[in-house]
């Protein structure tokens, strides 16, 4: 039998918690998961603030094999998700594999093997490294002049400060992105007043939300095959509409924007505030969003839509270029996160001594979304073109998992042990990705996290059905494997 390669899975999310469950599946137990934070849980541990809900249905938000029936609503809630992931975690025994408060600040691939420096200065060497650090983790804090002279309270919405009594204060929102919709409608309920500062509007979508009753859950509880059935209508449904719209079904769009339109018509009376919340951009080339009470928030006493452009904020609040000083208690950062920072500032260095911020100082590529070539045995979850437009995130995970487990297995059956894309053939992949780019709606002109610095969206361009097809078999021309030197097989 093969000596088992030892591994390491950065991140104890969503991704990493599935990386480790598939791995002790397949005979794996070499595992070891480093997690920079105290606890479990990426996203839906950072991420707490009042309304916070997913905008993937709770029934296709869950492992595909490991329906979560204690859901509460449809659009399943942040705490309900964290707990279920606790759940998992204790189910299948990968609480004693995580190593807490954890950063890797350097992971430099010498003598065949990867040597991982974490921030309490320890040094571990592994064969392979899964890098499940997700998308969505590097708030970002926009560069407004006097941001720190702020006096109140002030944070960003993924730190969110839980002993702050946000209740009769005056709160400033800044940005209008999904995150800042969920918490308007939650803020103007105990807030004195809230100013929402919106740089540009957003389209919403007047998706319908439900709350499951006991009944509806325990039939869910006591059967299986109706939680996958529930899982593939929904996962279906998703796939056939906005999926498809956003990688440019132009019929899809016009439907959707109309939808998106006639929600606001419906709900904002008023000329003026309905023009300043109208979007100049087709609806889908921002994450589309989808709310409910947003609007109605906004017509509340005590709001108030800034639409003039910040300039400064100084010790009392914030400036608008209009000569306006708006007075706060608290200001709240929903300005969203550095998405394609991926990994770093972890130092990831290659056996040629190239680094990855070298390989994608021209913009981040991979190979089938999960490798980089010059950097044997490791992997990426959420790599450059794996996110799906409006698509469960766990689903697009449990993909590129399993092609990873694929692509060990394949070095187990041909006796060796490092494997690496070659770079030409990931050019050629990246072209294709890039032509078919340009067909999708999140290039048709407005400013998202789907766009890189360079200019280029590292979304899947394509639908989900490809990518899955795509990432269910290896081509093994696509790689080169080799043997290390000096090694027990
Ligand atoms: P976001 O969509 O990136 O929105 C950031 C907001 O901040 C935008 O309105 C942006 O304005 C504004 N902003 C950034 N810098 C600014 C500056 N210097 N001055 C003024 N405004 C500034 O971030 P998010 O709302 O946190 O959402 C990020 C993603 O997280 C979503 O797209 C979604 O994928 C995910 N998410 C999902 C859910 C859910 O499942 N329901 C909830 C929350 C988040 P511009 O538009 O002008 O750039």
């Amino acid at each position: 039998m093969l000596k088992q390669p030892r591994i390491l899975i950065i991140g104890a999310g969503m991704s990493g918690l599935l990386s480790a469950i598939r791995l002790l599946q397949s005979g794996n137990r070499n595992i070891v998961i480093y997690e920079k934070r105290d606890t479990l849980g990426g996203t839906w541990r950072d991420n707490v603030y009042p309304g916070l809900q997913c905008d993937v249905p709770a029934h296709m938000f869950t492992y595909s094999f490991e329906p979560n029936p204690e859901y509460s609503t449809r659009f399943p809630k942040g705490d309900e998700i964290q707990e279920y992931l606790e759940r998992v975690c204790k189910k299948y025994k990968i609480e004693k594999l995580i190593h807490y408060e954890k950063t890797v600040d350097s992971a430099v691939h010498q003598a065949g093997n990867w040597t991982v420096q974490t921030s309490d200065g320890a040094v571990e060497v592994f064969d392979v490294i899964i890098c499940a650090t997700g998308i969505l983790h590097h708030p970002n804090l926009p560069d407004i002049p006097g941001r720190d002279c702020f006096g109140g309270i002030s944070f960003h919405t993924a730190r969110w400060n839980r002993a702050a009594n946000l209740k009769g204060q005056r709160v400033g929102v800044i940005g209008t992105g999904a995150t800042a919709v969920q918490i308007v409608p939650e803020m103007v309920g105990f807030a004195a007043h809230l100013s929402l500062f919106q740089r540009t509007p957003q389209w919403i979508f007047p998706m319908p939300n439900k709350t499951y009753s006991e009944n509806q859950k325990q039939r869910v509880r006591s059967s299986p095959r109706l939680a996958a059935r529930l899982r593939w209508i929904y996962s279906k449904l998703f796939q056939w509409t906005f999926s498809r719209a956003v990688i440019g079904n132009p019929f899809l769009l016009f439907a959707i924007q109309k939808l998106c339109q006639s929600h606001l018509n419906r709900k904002v009376k008023d000329p003026s505030l309905r023009a300043k919340l109208t979007p100049k951009f087709q609806a889908g080339c921002k994450r589309l969003i989808f709310g409910k009470g947003f609007y109605q928030a906004m017509q509340s006493p005590n709001a108030s839509l800034v639409c003039e452009d910040i300039i400064s904020i100084d010790e009392t609040g914030v400036n608008t270029i209009d000569g306006r000083h708006h007075e706060l208690d608290v200001l709240i950062y929903a300005t969203g996160f550095r998405a394609h920072d991926y990994m770093r500032p972890m130092l990831v260095m290659g056996p040629s001594g190239r680094t990855m911020n070298q390989a994608w100082n021209q913009g981040a590529y991979a190979h089938r979304s999960t490798m980089v070539p010059g950097f044997p045995n490791f992997f990426l979850i959420f790599g450059p073109y794996s996110p799906i437009g409006n698509y469960s995130a766990i689903s697009v995970a449990e993909v590129q998992v399993n092609y990873i487990l694929k692509l060990l297995k394949l070095l187990e059956t041909t006796h060796n042990n490092l494997i690496e894309p070659i770079e030409q053939k990931t050019r050629a992949l990246q072209k294709k990705l890039e032509v078919a780019s340009r067909k999708t709606v999140w290039l048709s002109g407005c400013r998202s996290w789907y766009i890189d610095p360079h200019g280029r969206t590292t979304m899947w361009p394509w639908t989900f059905e490809r990518f899955e097809r795509e990432l269910s078999k290896v081509s093994v021309r696509e790689f080169s494997l080799f043997k290390k030197a000096n090694v027990e097989l």
